[in-house]
């Protein structure tokens, strides 16, 4: 036996970073105890099916599970489920349970997450208003929806319109609202952002952009949604997608650094030496912003996780992966490699104004810093490795759809 066979590393939160963290501790070889905490009730998942193929009724809540009983058992990780971790007490290498336990640790991981913003309107608890975050959400919306639902949706980021595309998949009418004055501005350039409006458009989507929402209406459940402008959106279902708040209260409590997520390094150690955390809840620094930024997204979080289990076992490697999402919406996957925050020109291989196949590279200072592809696998592939290149492409081979991007990959 090891010398870790006596130590206890706890988990907080469930998720996928959280079962990452769990899985790649083995993987290292720690032959210590490990608990996994969660407030769910269910074993880990996959959150980005919820608004897609979830909420569809495409995939099975099983095929979303990522550590089912089995492979926990086998990897010996305690899940301890449907409990929440109320305090931790760095002094004593101690945190409490909600029911009532507590756990001494060696070393512990956060991975809380975030939880999904409530709309800040009158009427927001009003009987068929829903956030939209973990399985159980789902399954409440899809309780309420059938195809003569007429659904209102608060929000055009991925999640607004990934749940418009699934709705209308499922013959409801459906509105979406977005305060800005175009959908996905937070992560895309006006151009990709009038790709989705187009597709979402044709497909009969009421997109309704830069306008805000009064209140939800309705005396016990909801009847509309009321927007600045006085009009009312009649609704049977409103389903608000306005972002996350990470879930960092624990963490301050105990009195680590927070500021927008909890603060780690490169390795994702927090300001306590015995403290990790990873994915959503936490903000590290990262090369391609070229500042400190707390990523949402399941890359960062099975990457981020894999870096905080080598510290917890002592390994110093520093996290170091290129950022990237994708969205399915209708027959079009969109698929981000890199930041494009701060480009200051764009370079278009095909028309999103007319085809639903393009890739929109973004350039800084002449460098390559991020690709939005729509269609173009390929490009997609190929523009994670040159992101982190830092090439400086020839504009009219980037904009040629002929020129393959493997051609950029240095010699
Ligand atoms: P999510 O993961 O929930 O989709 P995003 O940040 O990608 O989060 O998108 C949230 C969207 O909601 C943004 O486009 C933002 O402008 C929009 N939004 C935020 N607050 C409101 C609001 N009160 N009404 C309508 N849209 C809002």
């Amino acid at each position: 036996m090891s010398e870790s066979s006596d130590q206890h590393y706890v988990i907080v939160g469930a998720g996928q970073a959280g079962a990452e963290v769990a899985s790649e501790l083995r993987k290292r070889g720690f032959e210590g105890q490990i608990s996994l905490i969660g407030d769910e009730s269910v074993a880990p998942y996959r959150r980005p099916p919820l608004s897609k193929a979830y909420f569809s009724g495409d995939a099975e809540a099983d095929s979303l599970l990522v550590l089912k009983p089995p492979q926990l058992e086998k990897n010996g990780i305690d899940l301890l489920s449907g409990v929440t971790v109320d305090a931790i007490d760095r002094a004593t290498h101690t945190v409490t349970l909600s029911d009532g336990r507590s756990l001494q640790y060696d070393k512990l991981a956060l991975t809380t997450g975030g939880r999904a913003r409530p709309l800040p309107c009158p009427g927001n608890d009003l009987d068929g208003v829903f956030l939209l975050r973990s399985l159980a959400d789902v399954d409440a919306i899809r309780a309420h929806c059938n195809a003569e639902t007429r659904m209102a949706i608060v929000g055009g980021g991925f999640i607004g319109l990934e749940v418009a595309a699934s709705a209308r998949k499922a013959g409801m009418a459906v509105t979406v609202v977005e305060t800005l004055d175009r959908v996905l501005a937070r992560v895309t350039a006006p151009v990709v952002s009038a790709f989705f409006e187009r597709i979402h458009r044709e497909a009969g989507v009421d997109l309704r952009t830069g306008v805000r929402v009064e209140a939800i209406e309705g005396t016990t459940k909801v009847e509309g949604v009321r927007l600045g402008d006085g009009s009312v959106i009649p609704a049977d279902v409103v389903v608000v997608g306005i972002g996350l708040i990470p879930n960092v209260e624990l963490a301050e409590a105990a009195g680590l650094e927070v500021d927008n997520g909890i603060v780690v390094d490169a390795c994702a150690q927090t300001s306590d030496p015995d403290i990790v955390a990873a994915g959503d809840c936490a903000n590290h620094p990262n090369r391609f912003a070229g500042e400190r930024i707390r990523l949402e997204s399941v890359q960062n979080a099975m990457e981020q996780a894999r870096v905080a289990a080598g510290t917890m076992l002592g390994a110093e490697s520093p996290y170091d992966a290129v950022p990237w999402f994708w969205s399915d919406q209708y027959d079009c996957k969109l698929q981000m490699a890199g930041l494009s925050g701060g480009y200051d020109d764009i370079v278009l291989r095909g028309d999103p104004a007319a085809e639903k196949r393009f890739s929109a590279f973004y350039l800084r200072d002449g460098q390559l810093i991020a690709a939005d592809s729509v269609g173009r696998p390929q490009d997609f592939m190929f523009a994670k490795k040159l992101v982190t290149l830092n090439i400086a492409p020839d504009r009219a081979k980037l904009a040629d759809p002929e020129v393959p991007l493997k051609a950029f990959l240095p010699a």
